[in-house]
């Protein structure tokens, strides 16, 4: 039990355990290092999730789905980013990022072709609103999209989008009318082996088995079906699917600190310096301490809005709050974790692994910044 199930129902505590173990088997340490030395995509575990039905929890029956809620979700995350990152990023791209949109936006007949394969693992998502000259001002996109016959033609460029390059279809947005702000935003369902679509993978810090991309968009053709939402609606689509997505980032952030805490924790065996053991110094077992007070905090707020998000109430705020906690108590308790470790931390290996993948957490999919003027403006300030 690598962390407590309080306030798990019986069913989510069986969830928590078969994916972890599903996990274990499919995606061991020994691979997981693997991956991450060649930075490659962790495609057979993606496909394990995808048999063993794990890809289906967000969907609608409808679909193939099981209609899972809020605080399901959250625990399945919290296990996968526990286990590994990469995996929980893998999983986020396609079901909850390009999956949950075409749940929520697309015409019947696209949700019916696309969603029983997304959940099959057979095609996979990526989502890019990012673009050079915008990232927190997501509204302010250069990328347009002009109506040719039953066609939209796409011209611009996106960047930082995650596992584009292993992605058969990416939702991007688009603006459809230039002068309209916000409400001048479309979102179109785009097969990245489209004429026109150029991809390049980056070269990032951390996450590395699912890698950002820059994507060039050239006169790419879209069928005007593939428009997820009407004309112009594109931004309200988005905002429709943040409460989801941070309070799963959340968790995964949660997970994370448990499996830091556990590798620190590791590393007092037969340690020691100056004669003794070194989780004698309470320099040292403060530290575990404080790495505890601040995930529990995380968690708490994490479970807490998924709750309140189950029960249909408007949580904003506390999603905010918890992505922001989340994000920023996996920086500390990572550090923390390094600390701890000395050199041993900073050398290639698991710790330095986790530390640089916990520097994403702050600046994606809303940075902490962003976070608080949520907060602050909901405070009527
Ligand atoms: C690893 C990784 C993966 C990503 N994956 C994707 C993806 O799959 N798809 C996608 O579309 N994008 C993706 N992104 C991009 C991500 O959404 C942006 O990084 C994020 O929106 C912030 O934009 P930016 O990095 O351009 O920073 P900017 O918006 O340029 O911000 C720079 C700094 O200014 C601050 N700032 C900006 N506006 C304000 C404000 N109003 N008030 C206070 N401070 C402000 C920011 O908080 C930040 O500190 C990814 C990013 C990373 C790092």
């Amino acid at each position: 039990m690598p962390y407590k199930t309080f306030g798990f129902t019986d069913e989510q505590v069986l969830m928590r355990d078969n994916a972890l173990g599903l996990l274990q088997r499919v995606l061991p340490p020994s691979e997981v290092e693997a991956l991450e030395r060649d930075s490659a995509y962790p495609l057979d575990a993606y496909k394990a999730l995808a048999r063993d039905g794990w890809l289906a929890l967000p969907f609608d029956e409808e679909y193939g789905g099981a209609k899972a809620g809020y605080k399901d979700l959250a625990v399945l995350i919290e296990a996968l980013g526990y286990h590994h990152n990469g995996i929980r990023s893998a999983y986020m791209t396609s079901v909850i990022y390009g999956g949950m949109h075409i749940q929520a936006n697309a015409a019947e007949e696209i949700k019916r072709e696309f969603l029983p394969k997304i959940i099959a693992g057979e095609l996979r998502m990526a989502i890019g609103y990012t673009e050079p000259q915008s990232g927190s001002d997501a509204a302010g996109i250069k990328t347009r999209a002009v109506r040719d016959g039953d066609d939209y033609v796409l011209n611009g460029q996106k960047v930082y989008i995650t596992n584009a390059h292993h992605a058969d279809y990416i939702v991007f947005t688009a603006k459809t009318d230039p002068d309209a702000g916000l409400r001048g935003i479309s979102l179109f369902l785009v097969d990245a082996k489209s004429q026109g679509v150029d991809i390049h993978t980056l070269d990032a810090l951390g996450c590395r088995t699912s890698l950002p991309n820059e994507i060039f968009l050239d006169n790419v053709r879209v069928p005007a079906r593939n428009m997820l939402g009407g004309e112009n609606e594109g931004w309200k689509r988005l905002m429709h699917g943040l409460n989801l997505e941070r309070v799963l980032l959340s968790a995964s952030g949660v997970g994370q600190c448990f499996k830091i805490i556990e590798v620190a924790r590791n590393f007092l065996d037969g340690r020691e310096a100056f004669g003794q053991p070194i989780s004698e110094f309470q320099a040292v077992s403060h530290k575990f301490a404080d790495m505890l007070i601040l995930t529990e905090a995380a968690r708490q707020m994490t479970f807490h809005t998924a709750d309140m998000l189950d029960a249909g109430a408007d949580a904003v705020v506390e999603t905010a709050i918890a992505k922001t906690l989340a994000s920023e108590s996996n920086w500390k308790v990572a550090d923390l974790g390094m600390q701890i470790m000395g050199a041993a931390g900073y050398m290639q290996g698991e710790m330095q692994r986790m530390f640089a993948d916990a520097r994403q957490g702050t600046i994606g999919g809303g940075s902490s910044e962003v976070m608080r003027n949520v907060i602050a403006k909901r405070m009527g300030l």
